[in-house]
């Protein structure tokens, strides 16, 4: 299912342009694939195209969700007119049609039980995500993911914020005047809520305080807590991920993940093989990176997750390289290049991202 032009967009596309008219554009890009996203986090999306300013003001489900597949964690949701509509299209037309899934990444779910929720080496609770480790967040993704595949029947689910968040809170101003190092960025927002510590132990929760140095704890040197961190994140991680999949393919449809970040992060979030290979298939989000840095973020993710994919790039305005950097990917092993995101660029961004489809297609390295 790898190895395309994929594009991602938002629902709100097809309240600009008939889905018709969409699907021609997608097509006309070059691409063969639409990302459509289904379950999303609270955000604010300026449409450049349409002179539009989107606001979700709270994670935003575009189905009615079967409330009989859920346990404890069950979403609000309203169906968006046009998604299956949409859906049809793309298979008249050829395209292949993955349903976009945000996963743990729910902050009114994490705030009405705080005891799936994610909490910080602090013991603050991180305020937009639930834990995998918390057998009720696995059921409520895995009970997401198969209720999405089932009234949509998508080619694949593409799960994001499926692995543990290790990125710094969103929605929270920060307030440090003395910035904090980048262990103690990377350590402090590690999650130890209560089914975190029963498999990590306290002794880790106290060397990883002591490892991210101040403010958290007094430093010590303690190179071994990152390594033993990420393996038993990643055990986790693939928990989720599996019982995920064992969702997605009871309903006749495959599982691609998310992953992201520099690479000490994306270890610290549980992206390895093992979690990886419990998935048909790995998306690497490279967000606006360009050029060499574009090419380290791929190849290290790579690594991490021991399998190559479909890496999901951004747009820019200052971006030259959008051509260069494709064929750069495609000589590199990349599966696919997905561009983020048809709804968020401009008319400049379509042509770019049109060229970099065709330098992409023909420096390909693996046979289509
Ligand atoms: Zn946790």
């Amino acid at each position: 299912m790898n190895r395309a032009i994929q594009v991602f967009l938002y629902p709100e596309e097809i309240e600009h342009a008939s889905p018709t008219e969409v699907v021609e554009l997608i097509r006309d890009l070059g691409a063969d694939t639409a990302i459509v996203a289904v379950m999303y986090h609270r955000s604010r999306r300026v449409f450049p195209r349409h002179q539009r300013v989107s606001v979700l003001a709270a994670p935003t489900l575009y189905l009615s969700p079967d409330r009989r597949r859920y346990e404890r964690l069950v979403p609000e949701g309203h169906a968006h007119e046009g998604l299956l509509r949409f859906r049809d299209e793309c298979r008249a037309a050829g395209l292949r049609f993955h349903a976009w899934v945000v996963g743990l990444h729910h902050e009114l779910l994490a705030a009405a039980h705080p005891d799936v929720a994610a909490r910080l080496l602090d013991g603050s609770p991180a305020g937009h995500s639930l834990c995998p480790s918390s057998p009720d967040a696995i059921a409520y993704v895995a009970a997401l993911a198969a209720d999405v595949a089932a009234q949509l029947r998508p080619d694949a689910v593409d799960l994001e914020a499926g692995f543990y968040p290790a990125w710094e809170p969103s929605y929270t101003l920060t307030l440090a005047l003395e910035p904090l190092s980048e262990r103690a960025r990377l350590l402090g927002s590690q999650c130890f809520c209560g089914h975190c510590t029963a498999i990590l132990g306290d002794d880790l929760e106290t060397r990883t305080q002591a490892a991210a140095g101040p403010p958290f704890g007094h430093p010590s040197d303690d190179d071994d807590v990152r390594a033993e961190l990420g393996a038993l994140r990643a055990k986790g991680a693939a928990s989720l991920i599996r019982e995920v999949a064992r969702a997605v393919h009871g309903e006749g449809t495959l599982l691609r993940v998310f992953c992201s970040g520099p690479s000490e992060q994306a270890a610290l979030q549980g992206v390895a093989p093992e979690p990886a290979a419990s998935a048909d298939a790995v998306l690497f989000g490279c967000g606006p990176l360009g050029g060499v840095d574009l090419l380290e973020r791929f190849t290290g993710l790579r690594a991490l997750a021991g399998r190559s994919g479909t890496v999901s790039t951004n747009w820019t305005p200052a971006r030259e390289t959008f051509a260069a950097d494709a064929e750069r990917l495609a000589r590199d092993g990349a599966k696919g290049l997905a561009l983020y995101n048809l709804s968020l660029v401009p008319d400049a961004g379509i042509d770019a991202f049109r060229m970099a489809a065709t330098s992409f297609r023909e420096a390909a390295t693996v046979p289509w």
